[in-house]
């Protein structure tokens, strides 16, 4: 099949270099002969037929932006089976032979099922959270990390000058790689984890534990003469599943310790913000070898980084797989960390 025209959407979470990657495909698109259609707010553009042509020169001023210049939404009709249908028919009738999809695990799942719908789909995973299993490296991790960091060390300054400890929430609804790197890059006295969870153990009975060991952790500091600490704590453990927020977290430990603590939560600004250099080039890399792959025809395949190079796979098997935080560096942190 002769691919003349190819289209790009962002799906599910924005996350930095996004824009960088909608640039890489379309620049290696155009000069290999094929057009470009970006569609607006992820599935809900192609289910509406809301569309963009876009050449070499009309993503040029975005690699260094934040964001989505196409936009993205959470689609609901798309999970069902008319709107992939819908999908796939507006793909025939505005002639597009491929789709790059930008996202998460659950755009992956749509860009499967439209695959299988007669549309060859490649997945980008675009996620600050780093927690899609059949990449070492999602676009958006650095940027993120980054970011929280530097709003942490700023939290420091002021917590030092007053003898403080600060709770800080950070992003991560099923996976602490933020939050672990962030912690040990900040010296975290604590590092609260979405993956730190018992067997049989509520929410709720799981916030109750964490916070006894943060206490207890701060009160062996404070014997040994330490007057300042930092916590960092994925939302998975505090706001995210309405257990208590990180405000409400700090007053608790600050009575069970005597220690003047506040909570501080990040929230959006770690989706913001200008991209890294990491970040620009593995979008870069990736953006360009799907369209490597979707000008052959073939779709239903992810891309995604293992060992520093771009490969691509299938994505039922993609999204099949399993990720763990990693050991030796749990490890190094227990030991050095703090
Ligand atoms: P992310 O891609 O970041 O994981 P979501 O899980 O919100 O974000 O998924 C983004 C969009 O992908 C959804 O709004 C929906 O349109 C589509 N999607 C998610 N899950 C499925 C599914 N099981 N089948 C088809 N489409 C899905």
């Amino acid at each position: 099949m002769e691919v003349k025209t190819i289209g790009i959407l962002t799906s599910g979470g924005d996350s930095q270099g996004m824009n960088a990657a909608i640039r890489a495909i379309v620049r290696n698109a155009v000069r290999c002969g094929i057009k470009v259609k970006g569609i607006f707010d992820g599935y809900q553009g192609l289910i509406d037929g809301n569309f963009i042509d876009l050449d070499i020169g009309d993503v040029s001023g975005i690699i260094q932006k934040g964001g989505t210049m196409l936009g993205t939404a959470r689609c609901v009709a798309f999970k069902e089976q008319a709107g992939i249908q819908k999908a796939a028919d507006n793909c025939r009738k505005f002639g597009i032979d491929g789709l790059v999809v930008i996202g998460g695990d659950g755009s992956f799942r749509g860009a499967g099922d439209l695959s299988r719908a007669g549309i060859p789909c490649v997945g980008l995973p675009g996620t600050i959270d780093n927690d899609i299993a059949c990449t070492e490296y999602t676009i958006g991790f650095d940027t993120a990390m980054n970011v929280a960091m530097e709003a942490i060390d700023k939290i420091r300054d002021t917590i030092t000058s007053h003898h403080r400890c600060a709770i800080v929430e950070v992003m991560g609804a099923r996976a602490g790689w933020v939050a672990l790197e962030v912690g040990i890059a900040t010296g975290a006295s604590y590092i609260a984890l979405p993956e730190n969870l018992l067997p049989g153990e509520s929410p709720k009975e799981r916030y109750e534990r964490i916070k006894k060991e943060i206490a207890d952790r701060l009160k062996e500091g404070q014997e040994k003469g330490r007057k300042n600490f930092t916590v960092v704590v994925a939302e998975a453990v505090t706001s995210l599943n309405k257990v208590a927020t990180v405000e409400e977290m700090a007053e608790e430990i600050m009575d069970m310790t005597g220690i003047d603590t506040r909570g501080t939560c990040l929230g959006h600004i770690q989706r913001g913000g200008s991209p890294t250099l990491r970040d620009r080039v593995a979008a870069t890399r990736m953006g360009y070898h799907a369209v490597q792959i979707l000008k052959e025809g073939i779709g239903n395949r992810v891309v995604g980084e293992k060992n520093g190079v771009v490969y691509d796979m299938d994505i039922q098997e993609g999204l099949s797989m399993k990720k763990y935080l990693p050991e030796d560096l749990l490890d190094i942190w227990r030991k050095v960390g703090y």
